[in-house]
């Protein structure tokens, strides 16, 4: 069932999602060749809990970090380490989430480190347009699944794959609430979407292909071809008009 939000609880969701949309904009200047990705980990922390709220990711499922921080090949889920130096020409993904009075956000983006490939600009900017282009549908009367076929067709229009093993998803009161949602599939298909639903919309997608494979340490997710991975999410409400980003600050 997808739960449906009161505007009361909307008013909580909006103020977690400001806080991660800062954060996300603060970490544009952050990153930089030579930091690690547990400097951007304690980043992210100390400014969710400065504004007294709590790391979302912290413990969910077991994840040891407030940030999920995953370079280059590395699609979702990478673990921050002192030791993983970013250098120049790295691409970086950061998934976030804050919770305030028990409401989740929850969002992503990928960022350059220094001067990055052509191809590596072109891949972040596809996965934010896709972003956008399955924006178009998230709207009253739309169905679920056209968001997913907007996404996919504007990556693959670009000549990247979409990710199939990892999806977005609704949210509010819990990370993970119904619906799943890929960003692949046919359009006209599945739950008409209503005002006051709460989705967390996060194209992954590829530079080569989209199979992915698990390292030993049960979380960081990589690319089987080892190819570049981006990632872009916000945490989006469903209205009478234009959706509602949460957690875009610009
Ligand atoms: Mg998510």
């Amino acid at each position: 069932m997808i739960i449906v939000k009161s505007d009361q609880e909307i008013e909580l969701m909006r103020e977690a999602g400001r806080v991660t949309g800062l954060i996300l904009k603060d970490l544009e200047d952050f990153v930089k060749p030579g930091i690690s990705t547990m400097d951007i980990d304690r980043f992210v922390e100390d400014a969710i809990r400065k504004q007294g709220m709590v790391p979302s990711f912290k413990g969910l499922y077991g994840f040891p970090a407030s940030a999920c921080v995953s370079v280059n090949e590395e699609v979702v889920h990478g673990i921050p380490h002192k030791k993983r130096k970013l250098k120049e020409g790295d691409i970086v993904s950061v998934d976030i989430g804050a919770t305030y009075q028990g409401y989740v956000s929850d969002a992503a983006r990928t960022y350059p480190v220094g001067k990055i490939s052509d191809t590596a600009a072109r891949l972040i900017a596809a996965a934010k347009d896709s972003f956008f282009a399955g924006m178009e549908f998230c709207r009253a009367g739309c169905r679920l699944s056209d968001i997913s076929h907007a996404v996919q067709t504007k990556v693959e229009s670009e000549g990247f794959s979409v990710i199939r093993d990892f999806v977005g998803h609704g949210v509010g009161q819990k990370m993970h609430e119904e619906p799943q949602i890929p960003n692949y599939g046919k359009a006209g298909r599945g739950p008409r979407l209503a005002k006051g639903m709460t989705f967390a919309i996060e194209p992954m997608i590829c530079e080569g292909g989209y199979d992915v494979q698990t390292l030993s340490n049960d979380w960081t997710v990589v690319t089987l071809d080892g190819k570049l991975s981006a990632h872009y999410e916000n945490t989006v409400v469903i209205t009478d008009g234009e959706p509602e980003l949460l957690t875009l600050a610009e």
